[in-house]
């Protein structure tokens, strides 16, 4: 997969696109992260890339000139170089976007060529939004100076699913939301700290018995913290009306 960032700031992600799992994704050649600052496409010598908005009040706007120049480089430069046919999936980071969900990270890493473009200030020129971008993000119902944080986290949430990521001793298939329910809970030695005992089941060690409590831990905490997460999980109908039977407790 190539990821590249349209920022104002891409000393921002030297940090993360370099340490821990996406760093040996890129080192592994899984992916190549890229950032581009937008500046370069301004088409003025002072590399102007704001205005105020049409209409008077607060805030600068982002050009569509340069956004527009630098997307439509990189769409073309990809596709001329690796015989990529596939269209790049063109995400704007904002708050009014579609909230971010695993099910969009599982769809966004089945694509070849990802390109975030990171607001700043008070907006977008809507033309971008309009006649631009494939997709609009939002990591939450929250507003961030700029969409760089945001677009770490997007990015953190695609590469991990990405195959050989996360290797064979770490999977993200049993991750909360893969199966629609939160994750169960872990332990690990030792099998009694303070008078805390590890549950009997994982001592077990029998496989089906390890399972059914985790899969039982993992209705029961959904139940608890996030029920509306049951409504399109898929559940058995003997997982139905077990929690039926914790509801009418
Ligand atoms: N005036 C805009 C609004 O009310 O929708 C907010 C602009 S915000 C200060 C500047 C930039 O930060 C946005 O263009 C976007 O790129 C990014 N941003 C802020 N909050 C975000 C969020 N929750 N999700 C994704 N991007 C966000």
């Amino acid at each position: 997969m190539r990821i590249d960032v349209l920022t104002l700031f891409p000393e921002m992600f030297a940090g993360v696109f370099g340490a821990s799992i996406l760093g040996k994704a890129k080192d592994k050649g899984i992916v190549s992260l890229n950032t581009v600052n937008f500046r370069d496409f301004a088409n003025n010598k002072h590399g102007t890339v704001d205005d105020t908005p049409y209409g008077g009040g607060g805030g600068m706007v982002l050009k569509a000139e340069p956004i527009f120049g630098a997307v439509e480089h990189l769409a073309a430069g990809v596709s001329g170089t690796n015989g990529q046919t596939k269209p790049p999936r063109i995400i704007l980071m904002c708050p009014q976007g579609e909230p971010l969900s695993q099910r969009k990270a599982l769809e966004l890493a089945e694509e070849d060529h990802l390109i975030f473009i990171c607001g700043h200030y008070e907006g977008y020129d809507e033309r971008i939004r309009r006649y631009l971008v494939t997709d609009e993000l939002s990591i939450g119902d929250y507003v961030l100076t700029g969409g760089e944080l945001p677009a770490m986290v997007v990015i953190d949430t695609v590469v991990r699913l990405l195959p050989g990521v996360l290797g064979n001793e770490r999977s993200a298939v049993t991750d909360s939301f893969s199966d629609g329910l939160l994750e169960y809970p872990h332990y690990t030695r030792p099998a009694e700290f303070r008078g805390w005992k590890v549950p009997d089941a994982l001592l077990s060690g029998h496989h089906a018995e390890i399972e059914k409590w985790r899969r039982r831990q993992s209705l029961q905490r959904t139940l608890e913290r996030r029920p509306e997460l049951l409504e399109s999980a898929e559940l058995t109908a003997e997982e139905r009306k077990w929690l039926e039977e914790q509801l009418s407790e």
